[in-house]
């Protein structure tokens, strides 16, 4: 079909990621999943789809996203920096919170946000969009002492997503990040408040509702802004 609006989505083996797949198919757009692991991606490659290409990325590995850029055909109206992960919700004095695991969350999430629209940004369409998957635990005005490491990551996303839509103001490219609830994955727990549905089903509305006057701004799931 002509004119098909086009999606990439990071992490797009499970939770979120694959769910946003699967709405984004439901809306008719063209989508392009990424995953890191074969071996942990069934569900992605189960899906039938002509709509869908799926594509090997780790998001802190820049030859692999260059090789997913220079393999794109169709330039890109969404990019959803998605993939994440978090070291546990304990704090710094924590063992969760060791050196290593800490440099991790911060380079998957912070600079495999970076990585990936440095390198994604010349597959963009004009009036594109660049979503940054974030969280409302990196809000700077908070009492919580615990996931010190995650929410540090998520806060930075935030400020990086405020530089990187500055940087494109010019070029009319539209930059937020969103909070897409507490959703039960992997990484949010059985007790989260939404499926996995839930969250994806309304994200993908407030993408498609996004404008360039949006620019700069955080997002919850169903579109509200939040202050952060
Ligand atoms: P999951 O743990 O279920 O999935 C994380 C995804 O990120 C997986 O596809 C994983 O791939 C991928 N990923 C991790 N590291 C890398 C990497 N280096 N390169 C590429 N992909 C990678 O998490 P959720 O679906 O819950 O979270 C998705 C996003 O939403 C994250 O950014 C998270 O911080 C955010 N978020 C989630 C909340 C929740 O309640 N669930 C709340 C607020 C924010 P693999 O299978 O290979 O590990």
């Amino acid at each position: 079909m002509l004119n098909k609006k086009t999606i990439l989505i990071t992490g797009a083996n499970r939770g979120i990621g694959l769910q946003l797949v699967k709405e984004s198919l439901n809306k008719n757009f063209s989508v392009l999943g990424t995953f890191r692991n074969k071996l942990k991606s069934k569900e992605l490659y189960d899906i039938k789809s002509n709509s869908l290409n799926i594509f090997e990325m780790d998001v802190i590995n820049e030859t692999s996203i260059l090789n997913v850029s220079n393999n794109l055909t169709k330039p890109l109206d969404y990019l959803i920096c998605n993939a994440g992960i978090n070291n546990g919700f304990g704090n710094l004095f924590d063992s969760d919170h060791s050196h290593t695991s800490m440099l991790n969350v911060l380079n998957v999430n912070v600079l495999g946000c970076v990585l990936t629209i440095k390198y994604l940004k010349k597959n963009l369409n004009s009036n594109a969009k660049i979503v940054l998957i974030s969280s409302t635990l990196g809000i700077q005005q908070h009492i919580g002492s615990n996931a010190t490491i995650y929410r540090a990551s998520k806060a930075a996303v935030n400020n990086i997503m405020v530089s990187v839509s500055e940087e494109l103001k010019s070029e009319n490219i539209t930059v937020v990040s969103f909070h897409p609830g507490w959703v039960r994955t992997d990484m949010g727990g059985a007790n989260a408040t939404l499926s996995t549905k839930e969250s994806a089903k309304e994200l993908i509305k407030s993408f498609e509702n996004l404008s360039f006057k949006d620019t700069g701004k955080f997002f919850n799931y169903d579109g509200t802004t939040i202050k952060f």
